[in-house]
């Protein structure tokens, strides 16, 4: 039969990471391909714990459906702890509860873009946010980005002409996937009055801002919204387990009914069970204690990472040194193809995803993307020697 299907499914095509993860679950295979937390440090036992007491002094209710919202409690939980790290004044009631903040992506695509409209986003910037925002028919416009974030003037320059075609900006701030880069004060600063004067609505993401290894948190960008420009997303994927597939969407209440009303589409609610059972975990363990447990150890696999690069790979090569998050980028000079070297690479066993599909209009075929939370310090090594000596047997300069 021709499936007659949505115009939709032409802008869209499997992604390529999906693939690679396929030849990664082979157990020989050391994969940097993933953006997996570690699973070992899932607090499994306290979850059992909490979720026993959910069942025992909720079970009814947990069972049952509950607002689109969210559990009230957990709302609490959140906007509490924000407001207590960016010094805003949010409410419960400025929350929804997501479906991972992957969900917050597609629903933001449904509340904001129509086809045609333009997404500004960093250049390189999140895979799976190009295939939400895609699917409703928008273009993206790349803003080149260097070590403090996107460039600002850039920003600007493009608002001056193409101003009223640009519905969002789409920004990652802290530990960017794929790049592992975080912005510095001043760009957060500039893009919010850049926002505000223009009137577009920023989507700040930030599963992975809770990660940082080492230096100075630096204030979300929400924080220096006055005007409720900034929609933020947050995540207990990367703190907790992505398992229970719950984010949130942080924003001024007008919004927040927008997402309300297309999240009855989508699903109704989240699954209850899993917010009660984070909410009571919430409420019976400190999860800051489980949080600098994580940061451990992804630091001392960021600094194994680090090292054998620094030692091994040709000078010519370049990478970020994250100060936090799960991913490094790694820039071969421009002749070198990054699935040429992964072809080689998956001869013997290793994995990483090509940068290129992290560019929405395409290019940049010599980048790729490096996962380091996922495997012990030896399989890191042994993984980035290996990457090393493929490398060097290429003519690279
Ligand atoms: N945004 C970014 C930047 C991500 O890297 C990810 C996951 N890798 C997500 C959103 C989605 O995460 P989740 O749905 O598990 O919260």
């Amino acid at each position: 039969m021709e499936y007659k299907l949505a115009d939709r499914m032409s802008y869209l095509k499997a992604s390529e990471i999906r693939e690679i993860l396929k030849v990664t679950e082979r157990p020989e295979v050391i994969s940097f391909a993933g953006g997996l937390p570690a699973p070992e440090l899932f607090p499994i036992e306290a979850i059992q714990e909490a979720s026993n007491r959910v069942f025992e002094e909720e079970g009814y209710k947990a069972l049952q459906y509950t607002t689109t919202e969210g559990y009230r409690p957990l709302r609490e939980w959140i906007s509490n702890r924000m407001n207590k790290r960016w010094q805003t004044a949010f409410e419960p009631d400025n929350i929804v509860l997501t479906h991972g903040s992957q969900q917050a992506l597609d629903l933001s695509g449904k509340v904001f873009l129509d086809q045609g409209d333009i997404v500004l986003c960093e250049s390189p910037t999140y895979l799976a946010a190009i295939s939400a925002f895609k699917a409703y028919g928008c273009e993206f416009i790349e803003v080149p980005t260097d070590n403090e974030g996107m460039i600002t003037s850039q920003v600007e320059s493009i608002l001056e002409t193409q101003g009223n075609r640009v519905k969002l900006i789409y920004v990652i701030p802290d530990f960017q996937n794929p790049t592992g880069r975080t912005w510095s004060l001043r760009r957060r600063e500039q893009l919010v009055k850049l926002a505000t004067k223009y009137e577009i609505v920023i989507i700040e993401d930030n599963p992975y801002g809770e990660l940082r290894f080492e230096g100075e948190m630096l204030p979300s960008l929400q924080s220096f919204d006055d005007v409720g420009c900034v929609v933020s997303l947050g995540s207990f994927s990367k703190v907790f387990c992505p398992g229970y597939r719950i984010g949130w969407v942080m924003a001024h209440e007008k919004l927040i009914e927008k997402y309300v009303l297309v999240k009855q589409g989508a699903d109704l609610q989240c699954n209850t069970m899993a917010q009660m059972v984070i909410s009571k975990y919430l409420e019976l363990y400190n999860i800051d204690e489980h949080i600098d447990k994580i940061r451990d150890v992804y630091r001392q696999r960021r600094d194994a990472a680090i090292e054998v690069m620094e030692k091994e790979f040709p000078k010519e090569v370049k990478f970020t040194r994250p100060e936090g998050g799960l991913f490094a980028w790694v820039e071969l000079p421009t002749h070198i193809n990054a699935r040429v070297v992964l072809e080689k690479c998956l001869e013997k066993n290793v994995a990483f995803v090509p940068g290129g599909s992290f560019f929405p209009n395409g290019g940049n075929e010599n980048t790729l993307r490096l996962n380091f939370s996922n495997m012990p310090v030896d399989r890191i090594k042994e993984g980035l020697k290996c990457l090393a000596r493929v490398l060097n047997q290429l003519n690279i300069t």
